[in-house]
């Protein structure tokens, strides 16, 4: 018989933890359960190299602010590390490593199927980010390229492309410090569907923050003010970026036509060999354990009040980005739709009686 419990978390990254942090003290009996066989979500399979966009104090989980590290930005290492003792910290009940296969609609609850048995809460939070579902757009001629394509999701160095063409897709964060690094060692061309924006230099994750806040504020208060612009796909001037800077390599290419089989054409014809190709293109949240439950829009997105599901009201969505709370993406961001979360969780779980009148 599958165990019964208030709730389960599907996801022991930042937004699980935060997510059961707040659980925690609601007083509600809940379990993490998380595919990963170590602490840490995501930021165990970035690049080697990756910093925060952030300085410690502005990358904290609740309850308990990041130590300052080593560097100004926190290389993702220490961010391991900080989830990991966060975990301890708070005792949180993570099981591991457990593959939650679906979601679906039973008698009293949801039931969670995994790799490792079955659970049936009767509220369940997803906090499966996206780096398990990568986003890699479709060229004409993809499939008959003969050369190497690897998504940011897989790279971790630059040691085996010494000498190599590489194309780097994608203009965000993730493609401006990926060809950073590099163009120190091969012959690299940076492709974005529009011009890079970058950030002014004295500006970091702290007042991207700060933007997506003001966006936050003037959306739930239907204000009309223009939310500030800068979003958290601006290029922050991380100093391995200012650094490519310096040397002249962050000139971006238009896209290209077409591939074919060693390379790539471009608009006016011309031809250019590629031996490796980097999709910096982002990622979709991952979200097919939820399919029995069918309020996936076309887009593949299920329609939410904040980081509730207006479809289901016994699942919580948080930390995917913006169409579940702003900034929920990041790790002082996803704070809000965590907490917001457990309160949701906490009153549909006990609601609060109405205090009964007192007899006339
Ligand atoms: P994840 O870290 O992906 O955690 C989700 C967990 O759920 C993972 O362990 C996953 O394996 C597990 N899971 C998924 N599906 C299942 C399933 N079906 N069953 C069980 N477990 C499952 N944020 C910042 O705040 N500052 C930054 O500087 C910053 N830089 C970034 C740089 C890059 C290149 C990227 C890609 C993101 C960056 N972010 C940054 C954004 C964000 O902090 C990370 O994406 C973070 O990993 C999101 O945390 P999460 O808990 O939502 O998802």
């Amino acid at each position: 018989m599958p165990a019964k419990l208030d709730v389960v978390v599907i996801g022991g990254g930042q937004a699980g933890l935060a997510t059961a942090y707040f659980l925690r003290r609601a007083g509600l009996d809940y379990l993490v359960l998380d595919n990963q066989s170590a602490p840490g979500g995501a930021w165990q399979h970035t690049w080697d190299s990756l910093h925060l966009f952030s300085p410690s104090q502005w990358s904290s989980l609740p309850g308990w602010q990041m130590p300052v590290t080593h560097d100004t930005y926190p290389s993702r290492n220490e961010v391991i590390d900080y989830l990991a003792r966060y975990e301890e910290r708070y005792h949180i009940p993570v099981r591991r490593p457990v593959h939650v296969k679906s979601v679906s609609r039973v008698q009293g609850g949801l039931l969670v199927s995994t790799d490792r048995g079955e659970w049936i809460a009767r509220a369940v939070v997803s906090a499966t980010g996206t780096w398990s579902a990568p986003y890699v757009p479709d060229y004409p001629g993809r499939e008959i390229f003969s050369g190497r394509q690897m998504h940011s999701a897989q790279y971790r160095n630059p040691d085996d492309l010494r000498g190599q063409n590489v194309l780097v897709v994608g203009g965000g964060n993730s493609g401006a410090q990926i060809l950073a690094e590099i163009s120190t060692v091969c012959d690299a061309t940076w492709v974005t569907p529009q011009e890079p924006v970058f950030l002014p230099d004295d500006v970091d994750g702290r007042v991207l923050f700060e933007r997506a806040t003001a966006r936050w504020q003037a959306l739930r208060d239907r204000h009309t003010t223009t939310a500030p612009v800068g979003g958290l796909g601006d290029i922050v001037m991380v100093a391995s970026v200012r650094e490519a800077r310096a040397r002249g390599v962050l000139h971006a290419m238009h896209p290209f036509s077409h591939f074919d089989a060693d390379g790539v054409v471009w608009s006016d014809g011309t031809h250019s060999r590629v031996d490796v190709v980097i999709w910096c293109t982002g990622f979709r949240p991952a979200l097919k354990h939820l399919d029995p439950l069918q309020i996936c829009d076309a887009n593949g997105l299920p329609r939410t009040d904040g980081t509730h599901a207006r479809d289901e009201g016994r699942l919580w969505l948080v930390g995917y980005g913006e169409w579940c709370g702003a900034a929920s993406a990041t790790l002082i961001g996803v704070m809000r739709g965590a907490r917001e979360a457990a309160h949701g969780i906490a009153q549909y779980l006990r609601p609060i009686q109405p205090s009964n009148a007192s007899a006339s």
